[in-house]
């Protein structure tokens, strides 16, 4: 059986960003993740905002880990090379009683130490054009950013790669192997893994996770789905982060510039006891629109090119450690119940913000716990990031394509993404290996064919790098293949 000294169940953000931060020290780490690739849970499917903090419950752990965060991710996104811009955003008051409620947003907004700013209708209007003209002023929290949440995965999972973890996709966690109460492995539909400690990064899964350790047998995860439309970016352009003024149970339906250039509307708030229903349904589409048309009433149906839903990993309001009410907050702690499990669950919004910082909490707890974690004299914080043919000006396209010609073939005419690219992702320290694995690295198949051109050049490129028959090329992941058989002959 292979041995390790931590084990991090799921390959979202927090998980990823986990590892990376788990791999400065010298512990032999690994990460397993269930599906085809890291990412394609909640980390994917979300508003890609680094929010300021203004929202949380002031003294929660949500409100704590979003301001310990935010600053974090100026250094992170050079470190890692992903798209991060600290753009600010603003939540919108649409007539006289929605401006009553920006005073006690803001006093929310002061206590949890994020700076803000009331401005006018005029001023709203000024910096964003497209806003509902009925617009009555707005709270400016300059902080708020926005990133590429997939690439904050991948960028970190590779960075944690280059640094000595270990990964396994198509792995998935069935059970722990203790003795008595410690937990001393586990077992996967891959086989059995020994470690010394587990760290539960399951997302909506993370309660089976602590109900396998029989522990928390009170703590439930309910999602709560979110849905979106993605508009094409021939169609509208805007840069600002607009939100409408919140409810008890959401942030609202927003619209937003995301770093792609796409504007993105949503999402809605809808509870569901189904972990893996990310349907869309026209009643929910048609509440985004409704909401979304109250920001921004230019925005036309003619512009959706994609909707999609994200789940959110709300927790019930049980009491874990004895004497704490979690009531909807982050839980992020040593197991009192077992030895060996950290657990960092119902980390629904501002959990993609919070990331960097709960991994650094994770460190803390280990320590706290008696571990020496000692630093690797040769760790290296740097993940390069690969060329984008799109985002550079005719000369470095030129150099590029001398330099290595498959630079020179687009593949994805909408987006621009050349046969180079794919290869590279193909070839980087997580192999990419299926359709969507291409698609989220590189943003092919986002325009408004929806890879209808590109597909098939994709699967013939997966087929050829990965040496497999093209039958075994999939979207994403076994049972999504494209192609069932072979049906002519083709000549060498
Ligand atoms: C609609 C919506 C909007 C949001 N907007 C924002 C926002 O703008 N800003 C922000 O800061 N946050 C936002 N969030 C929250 C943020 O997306 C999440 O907090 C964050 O992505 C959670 O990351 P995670 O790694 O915990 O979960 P996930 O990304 O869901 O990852 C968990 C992983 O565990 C894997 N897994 C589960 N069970 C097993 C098993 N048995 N074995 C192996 N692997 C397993 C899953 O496959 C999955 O990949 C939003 C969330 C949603 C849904």
């Amino acid at each position: 059986m292979k041995n390790y000294d931590i084990i991090i169940i799921g390959g979202g953000v927090i998980g990823c960003m986990t590892a990376r931060a788990l791999s400065r020290f010298d512990l032999k780490v690994l990460l397993i993740e269930q599906e085809s690739d890291i990412g394609m849970g909640a980390s994917s499917a979300n508003s890609a905002i680094i929010h300021a903090g203004h929202d949380p419950m002031p003294g929660s752990l949500k409100a704590e880990m979003n301001r310990i965060a935010n600053p974090m991710w100026d250094q992170i996104s050079t470190e890692l090379g992903i798209s991060f811009r600290r753009c600010g955003a603003y939540i919108v008051a649409i007539g006289e009683d929605e401006f009553g409620c920006l005073t006690a947003l803001k006093e929310r907004s002061d206590s949890n130490g994020v700076t803000s700013e009331i401005i006018s209708a005029e001023e709203m209007r000024r910096r964003e054009p497209l806003v509902n003209p009925a617009v009555s002023g707005a709270l400016f929290t300059p902080t708020a950013g926005m990133v590429d949440p997939f690439a904050a995965c991948v960028a970190s999972i590779e960075n944690a790669i280059q640094n000595g973890v270990e990964v396994l996709t198509e792995t998935a966690f069935t059970g722990f192997i203790m003795e008595g109460k410690t937990i001393t492995g586990i077992h996967t539909n891959q086989g059995d893994f020994a470690c010394r400690w587990v760290v539960n990064a399951a997302g909506t899964y993370s309660d089976e996770v602590m109900h396998a350790a029989e522990t928390c047998q009170d703590f439930k995860i309910t999602p709560r789905r979110g849905e979106y439309y993605l508009l094409d970016k021939a169609e509208i352009e805007m840069n600002n982060i607009l939100f409408p003024v919140p409810s008890a149970v959401s942030k609202g339906i927003l619209v937003l510039g995301s770093t792609h250039g796409n504007v993105l509307v949503g999402p809605n708030s809808q509870s569901t006891e189904d972990k893996e229903n990310k349907s869309v349904t026209s009643e929910g589409l048609a509440e985004i629109w409704q909401g979304a048309q109250k920001l921004v009433p230019s925005i036309s149906p003619r512009s959706v090119i994609a909707m999609f839903a994200g789940l959110r990993a709300t927790g019930n309001a049980a009491c874990l450690t004895p004497g704490v009410n979690y009531n909807n907050d982050f839980v992020i702690e040593r197991s009192v119940e077992v030895n060996g499990l950290i657990n960092l669950a119902g980390i629904e919004s501002p959990g993609l913000t919070a990331a960097p910082a709960i991994a650094q909490r994770v460190i803390e707890l280990l320590q706290d716990s008696g571990e020496t974690l000692i630093d690797k004299q040769n760790w290296n914080p740097i993940r390069p990031a690969r060329p984008h043919f799109n985002h550079m000006n005719r000369e470095e396209q030129a150099d590029l394509v001398a330099k290595d010609p498959r630079y020179g073939r687009i593949v994805c005419r909408c987006e621009m993404i050349t046969e180079g690219e794919i290869i590279a992702e193909i070839h980087a320290p997580l192999p990419a290996r299926t359709y969507d694995a291409i698609k989220r690295r590189t943003w092919l198949g986002t325009g408004r064919c929806l890879g209808s051109f590109d597909m098939p050049r994709v699967v013939d490129i997966l087929a050829h790098e990965l040496n497999l028959p093209a039958t075994a090329i999939s979207k994403k992941g076994a049972g999504s293949e494209f192609l069932q058989r072979q049906t002519k002959e083709v000549e060498a």
